[in-house]
């Protein structure tokens, strides 16, 4: 056993414990009776006083031995009323009532007369004596010897019953995940140990203590006369002398004996924490108790330690790391809980609009900070029936009952009009509400289902507030057999890619197409990429579907240019998941490889919100592409929140003007600014620039005044299979001629 553990000798002011030592005289003679009396009178042994018990009968004898379970040694006359009554008596001794301690001492008036061997043996007596020969010096020796065998014979079930007890105890105790349960669990656990109830004081030192202050602790288990002090601190106590013990416990970090008890230490090291026990009593505790005590302290360390080590993996488990409020799991755990009970209730998520820009612009740290404000203004805003958990990113979840919880009141809360420039201002964000009461799926369904609702709201531009329509949650059911059928459509060879040309507006002349994926289901009908791409993302399907996507394109390449076409460019579209592959340039370029196509034929098309996502690793890829030769360029634009600064070391050749400011052009002037100030931008930073989705001549006009000379859209031609493509390029060819 571990040192640390050991009771400490020096303190042992009175060990003794107050014991009677009780000696029944069964005979019928009288004059025995007196001389044994006579000589036990005043007799003091091992501590304890003896006290004497006279039978004159057996049967008489019989009832003092069941009444008294703690007789030490019983001395009687083999014969007394019958031959046969001594034998009787020792039998119901051992047999009938089963004691084992009690020490026996036979007598006999004559000397010849000796018990059978088998009999001393098998019922355990001790001595055998002639009675004139039991003077009293002699009886003085056969009764220190029977009560020194007695109080071993004591101490030993004494300890196996205790170490019965802590074996039992201490998988009560393992099974404790939390440390006030635990706590109690001991003090219950100590008590039955030393058959007494105990008056005592679980308690954990303070790690913040400095070396100069006081030592510090927090009582985390209570009983008996301190039960008040639970959940307080030690420096509360008003028995001072207690309070120094505890103290100098930590400080010695030793387990010590006291007069009406012990204090136990738990080092950390075995505990998790240094603990500390005090342990007062009604008596003293005898060796036994102690040796008991010690023993069950490593139990206790383990405990201690158990508890410690689960509520550090609950932390983790259920706790965000940055914020230390709750996170998904525990979302989940408590949603489970409530879609189980009859309360009416509610949850809404928010999203802060604009987040990963802002987070990309001025830093994680920045992004930190302001998600620490939002946690704690959710904090603030709800009291303890109101759970707050941080769901992912810049999505935090608040569920509780329908009358608390209300997102208008939630969306308020960040809306500060007077100083919106205010340093992590929330200017805007967007909710979901679901009302848990109309829904019957599992918690991580109606997660799930609420997350959908906010990403579709949030596709509608910022600010948005949606409730949470039932419906959904078959269109997730109907998302999954998509999902499904998508890997069938696979296989099938149903998946090809379609080439939208792009024109260099001044000489009419095709630069490049762009590929975009197609589903063509057996009976002939479509499926629009924007329905499957945005599903194999979500799903991780993209990656294998992205890897079919780009041979597709690669191969239409290579025909381009076996057909003369070398100098088109093939965008090929690439999602984030794809392009965050650690392998992703090692896939890209083996597919070049394999296709034959020159790296600088192609072009990878990517989102402005995938390029301002994980800015650095975006980087190093693009680079890594460019590097090949390969271009780039950065699709949607206008769409995200990119900063010029961040724009300008991105490494791409080209911006994509997303279709939705093109289709404005001459209808509002909102929309007209912002495709010119696209155009603006791309100069600044050096990049060439596209317009996408032209449909009218107007627009097309517009964007060559703007000098914008790249264009892409239905006025010039729509998307086209690859031998469609080449029958129109040659005829563009003819007409040019
Ligand atoms: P995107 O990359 O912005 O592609 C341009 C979309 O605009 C294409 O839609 C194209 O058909 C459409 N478009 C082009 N000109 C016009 C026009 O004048 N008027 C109108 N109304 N539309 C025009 P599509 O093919 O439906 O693709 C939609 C989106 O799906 C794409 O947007 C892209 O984000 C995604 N996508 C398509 N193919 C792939 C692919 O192979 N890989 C990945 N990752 N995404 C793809
Ligand atoms: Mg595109
Ligand atoms: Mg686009």
């Amino acid at each position: 056993m571990d040192g640390q553990f050991a009771f400490s000798e020096e303190q042992h002011p009175d060990a003794a414990v107050e014991d009677v030592w009780r000696v029944l005289a069964v005979d019928d003679d009288g004059d025995f009776q007196r001389a044994t009396a006579s000589v036990l009178r005043d007799i003091e042994l091992l501590g304890g006083r003896v006290e004497l018990i006279q039978a004159f009968s057996c049967s008489e004898a019989e009832k003092l031995l069941a009444n008294y379970k703690d007789i030490a040694l019983v001395m009687f006359d083999v014969v007394m009323e019958t031959e046969e009554a001594g034998l009787r008596l020792i039998k119901y001794l051992r047999e009938e009532i089963d004691n084992s301690h009690t020490r026996v001492v036979l007598l006999t008036g004559d000397p010849d007369i000796s018990p059978a061997p088998d009999v001393m043996r098998d019922y355990d007596i001790n001595d055998y004596w002639a009675k004139s020969e039991l003077k009293a010096e002699r009886l003085l020796t056969v009764l220190a010897a029977a009560v020194r065998g007695y109080a071993q014979l004591r101490a030993v079930a004494k300890a196996r019953r205790g170490l019965q007890r802590i074996v039992e105890s201490s998988n009560t105790l393992f099974t404790c995940k939390n440390l006030p349960e635990l706590a109690g669990r001991i003090l219950t656990e100590i008590a039955q140990l030393i058959s007494q109830p105990v008056d005592a004081l679980v308690c954990m030192r303070r790690e913040d203590t400095t070396v100069s202050s006081p030592i510090e602790a927090d009582v985390v288990g209570a009983s008996g006369r301190f039960g008040r002090y639970i959940n307080t601190t030690l420096s509360t106590l008003d028995d001072l002398s207690v309070v120094k013990t505890l103290q100098q416990c930590f400080a010695t970090q030793l387990t010590q004996r006291l007069p009406n008890g012990a204090v136990m230490f738990f080092p950390r090291l075995q505990a998790g924490a240094d603990y500390a026990c005090y342990i007062r009593c009604e008596r003293g505790l005898d060796d036994t108790e102690l040796e008991l005590l010690n023993v069950f302290s490593t139990s206790i360390s383990r405990g201690l330690f158990n508890v410690a080590m689960f509520s550090r993996l609950e932390n983790m488990a259920y706790q965000d790391d940055l914020l230390k409020i709750p996170n998904r799991n525990a979302l989940i755990r408590t949603l489970d809980v409530t879609l189980h009970s009859p309360a009416k209730a509610k949850q809404v998520l928010i999203d802060i609009d604009n987040f990963s820009g802002a987070n990309t612009a001025f830093g994680t740290g920045y992004g930190d900070f302001i998600l620490g404000l939002v946690a704690k203004k959710l904090r603030d805003a709800f009291n303890s029936e109101v759970f707050v958990a941080r769901v992912r990113d810049d999505v935090f979840a608040i569920l509780g009952p329908q009358k608390r919880v209300c997102a208008a009141e939630i969306v308020a809360l960040f809306r500060k009009p007077k100083r919106p420039y205010e340093l992590g201002q929330v200017n805007s964000l967007s909710s979901v509400t679901m009302h848990l009461d109309d829904f019957n799926g599992s918690a991580r369904v109606a997660l799930q289902d609420a997350l959908l609702t906010l990403k579709q709201a949030k596709h509608l531009g910022q600010d948005q507030h949606s409730v949470y329509d039932p419906g959904l949650q078959s269109a997730h059911a109907e998302a999954y057999r998509l999902l499904l059928a998508l890997r069938d459509a696979v296989e099938a060879g149903q998946i090809s890619v379609e080439l939208q040309p792009q024109i260099d507006m001044r000489s009419g002349r095709v630069t490049g197409v762009e590929a975009l994926a197609r589903w063509r289901k057996a009976d002939g009908s479509m499926v629009a990429p924007l329905s499957f791409i945005p599903l194999a993302e979500a799903t991780g399907y993209i990656l294998p579907l992205g890897d079919l996507l780009m041979r597709l394109s690669l191969r239409a390449a290579k025909k381009l240019a076996d057909a003369g076409y070398p100098h088109i460019r093939v965008a090929v579209n690439v999602s984030a998941p794809q392009l965050l592959q650690h392998d992703f340039i090692e896939r890209f370029s083996s597919h070049l490889l394999m296709t034959g196509v020159l790296p600088t034929q192609v072009e990878v098309e990517i989102t402005e919100s995938v390029a301002m996502r994980s800015f650095d690793t975006v980087c190093e890829k693009l680079s890594a592409l460019r590097a090949m030769g390969v271009e780039v360029a950065i699709d949607d634009f206008g769409t995200g929140f990119s900063s010029l600064s961040y724009l300008q070391l991105l490494p791409a050749d080209r911006l994509k003007i997303d279709r939705s400011f093109v289709m404005e052009i001459g209808a509002t002037n909102d929309q007209q600014m912002i495709a010119e100030a696209v155009i603006q931008i791309a100069s600044r930073v050096g990049m060439q620039v596209i317009a996408e989705g032209v449909e009218t001549q107007q627009q097309a006009d517009w964007m060559l005044r703007h000098s914008c000379w790249h264009a892409q859209g239905y006025l010039f031609a729509k998307p086209m299979e690859c031998s469609e493509l080449l029958t129109w390029l040659g005829a563009l060819e003819k007409r040019s001629a």
